[in-house]
């Protein structure tokens, strides 16, 4: 919640902060405005017989969801709110169309936003306006989530309000961009809604395009005694520095942050995101020998006691020595051992016995590049390229870098590349030299494989020579 002088809209700290009554919008008797019998009663305008086979699955439904709220705005009347009122109906009959011929009817895309702004909306527009009307914009609005999605209720149901008043009522919370999603605006409503979550919500805008995405993050410092660093402020931090990259496309393609503090990446930011931060530490994983012998006595539960199954008594060999994917930790009978030389950070140990290992204390981020889904080529896991950072206020390090991989991109990557594609066409070598780092052993493309690392004669002390033709000899054409 980052608009200047409205940071602490919502700050329960201080004093005046926002509640849900100070804007709310609909009263009680219009938010709890119909029965379940009423419900089990209603029928939407359109035959919607294919999808509504979808409730009887042992799934939460969504046209289950999405009725209901088809009929709590028809009960709450076009005269409140601010689109039209048989949006959600419109929207099903549409689905059922879709379902029927398989094929969907939204128009790709469309340029549409607020002023100013060249992300953060994403135009939809359906291609049957004359049989779904009320769908015939139907857009989405990325919204800049909180660090660690920290909401507290008022917010949370002053943006359900505004969802509902301005918009179809369903949101996506979250989407697996990471941000909260209002679904279905008109282009008329766009400004205003634009207006209230800046001026009464506190929130700005996420990311779409060819820009920044809205940086997200794991809970990190906040709850959970794993995190190497504060997340949750560089996360801020980077968001609040690269407004304009975030607002103002200027990128080939997507280009997106994750934060997680640290290798258990919650935030999944190895798979993806461009530009993954991931909390990790230089030193010796922390060792307290007393509570490793009190897991093998059975004193304290193996995994935090979330293993439920009968895995019967602890078997430190088993469980944790033997699973190590390095092979760099033992056990004598009294004393564990770790060649920390050998440790990659898996985490394995460490999720399996909290009390006795942590994290080491000399604690700071990876960065690795490249992550993404498959569009041009197929997925791909980030490269890790940078083996440690310290990530400490105001964070000079990280925005350099941030700022050479940008300057590149920009120039180099071509449209609708992301910069995994961009590192592959070009190499890994020349993305090193980009960032001014060293080849480095740590830098892996996928276990015990060459990362296309290449030294030139006069890198290596002492240098060789070259020919050519013994080469072709050994290697004809
Ligand atoms: Fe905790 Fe690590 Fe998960 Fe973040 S990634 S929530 S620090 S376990
Ligand atoms: Fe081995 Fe993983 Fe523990 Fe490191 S974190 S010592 S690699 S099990």
């Amino acid at each position: 919640m980052g608009i200047e002088g409205q940071e602490h809209l919502w700050d329960k700290e201080v004093t005046g902060h926002r509640t849900y009554n100070d804007i709310r919008i609909f009263t009680d008797e219009q938010l709890k405005n119909y029965t379940e019998d009423e419900l089990k009663n209603f029928k939407i305008k359109h035959d919607i017989s294919m999808i509504e086979k979808l409730e009887t699955g042992p799934w939460p439904s969504f046209v289950s969801d999405i009725k209901r709220e088809a009929l709590h705005r028809k009960k709450i009347g076009q005269d409140e709110l601010m689109i039209p009122m048989e949006v959600c109906e419109d929207l099903l009959g549409q689905v059922e169309l879709s379902y029927h011929e398989g094929e969907t009817h939204w128009k790709h895309g469309g340029i549409v936003g607020v002023l100013g702004y060249g992300g953060g909306v994403i135009g939809r527009y359906s291609d049957q306006p004359q049989k779904f009307p009320a769908v015939a914009h139907f857009h989405t609005i990325r919204v800049n989530q909180p660090g660690a999605k920290f909401y507290t209720t008022d917010w949370l149901r002053s943006f359900c309000d505004l969802c509902e008043y301005r918009g179809s009522g369903i949101t996506n919370l979250h989407g697996s961009t990471g941000d909260l999603v209002m679904l279905g605006a008109t282009t008329e409503q766009l400004e205003p809604i634009f207006f209230d979550l800046t001026h009464d919500l506190g929130v700005d805008l996420g990311g779409s395009g060819g820009n920044l995405r809205t940086p997200s993050d794991c809970i990190g410092p906040a709850r959970c005694e794993y995190a190497c660093y504060d997340n949750m402020d560089l996360c801020y931090d980077l968001t609040m520095t690269f407004q304009d990259e975030l607002h103002r496309p200027a990128f080939p393609y997507k280009f997106k942050f994750k934060f997680d503090a640290c290798p258990n990446c919650c935030t999944a930011a190895i798979a993806r995101s461009d530009m993954a931060y991931i909390g990790n530490w230089k030193d010796d994983i922390r060792i307290n020998q007393a509570a490793v012998k009190a897991y093998v006595g059975g004193e304290i539960p193996r995994n935090g006691g979330a293993v439920q199954a009968d895995w019967g008594p602890f078997n430190i060999q088993e469980e944790i020595i033997d699973n190590c994917p390095t092979k760099c930790m033992s056990w004598d009978g009294s004393k564990l051992t770790i060649n920390n030389a050998e440790c990659t950070r898996c985490m394995h140990c460490i999720n399996a016995m909290p009390e006795a290992l942590r994290v080491g204390a000399d604690s700071g981020l990876s960065i690795s590049f490249g992550a993404k889904a498959p569009i041009l080529e197929g997925a791909q896991i980030a490269l890790m390229t940078i083996p440690f950072m310290y990530a400490k206020k105001p964070y000079d390090n990280i925005k350099a870098l941030v700022g050479k991989v940008f300057d590149w991109w920009i120039e180099e990557g071509k449209n609708r590349e992301r910069i995994g594609e961009t590192i592959q066409r070009v190499s890994l070598k020349t993305f090193c030299e980009v960032l001014g780092i060293p080849p480095m052993p740590q830098m892996v493309k996928e276990p015990r494989s060459n990362p296309y690392v290449f030294f030139k004669e006069s890198e290596v002390p002492g240098g060789w020579t070259r020919d050519i033709n013994d080469y072709r000899k050994r290697h004809p054409r």
